[in-house]
């Protein structure tokens, strides 16, 4: 959990991820839910990234009970479909025993693909939180709006930007040292 200071200041990670960060004091703000729960999001995506995963992470709330998260594990897991979303979504519907998750909220660091916004919509997920867009294969919006297309039958809520700067930052500087150990053949 990021303290109220970090939230303000400097955001704490690991000493491999440290993240230097300016956001509004948000205290008593209705969004204050929200940002606690991106929080937990980031936290997950952070275990990602020491694993040398795409830093993305996920969690599902229904009401105030947490009931399904994940992080980003392609690699580990030798799976195609290992996102964050998606095992956050596994591990909530196992949790409910219930294969859609009505009145729920999906937080997650970094814009769904179409892959996970296709889940997403199986899930009947009542809300998505994301706090940073993907302009490159982002399916809420940025490069194709699945979640609230009228052509099927179930539309998502959307918010965005909650707790972006930092969940962004920790996605360029992971690519940033991938480029840099990158040796080419
Ligand atoms: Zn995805």
């Amino acid at each position: 959990m990021i303290s109220p200071a970090n939230r303000r200041g400097r955001l704490s990670g690991s000493s491999q991820f440290p993240r230097v960060i300016a956001l509004p004091n948000l205290t008593d703000s209705p969004h204050q839910v929200d940002l606690q729960r991106m929080e937990e999001a980031y936290a997950l995506a952070l275990q990602a990234a020491h694993a040398g995963e795409v830093p993305v992470g996920a969690v599902i709330y229904q009401g105030d009970r947490r009931i399904g998260q994940g992080s980003n594990q392609p690699i580990a897991a030798a799976d195609c479909t290992a996102h964050a979303e998606i095992i956050a979504l596994r591990a909530a519907c196992h949790h409910t025993a219930n294969y859609r998750l009505p009145n729920t909220t999906l937080y997650v660091t970094l814009e769904p693909c179409a892959m996970c916004a296709g889940a997403i919509l199986q899930a009947r997920i009542q809300r998505l939180v994301f706090a940073t867009p993907d302009p490159r294969s982002g399916a809420a919006g940025s490069r194709f709006q699945l979640l609230q297309c009228d052509a099927l039958n179930h539309r998502c809520e959307i918010s965005s930007g909650v707790l972006a700067e930092p969940c962004a930052a920790l996605l360029r500087d992971f690519f940033r040292r991938k480029r840099k150990n990158f040796t080419p053949v």
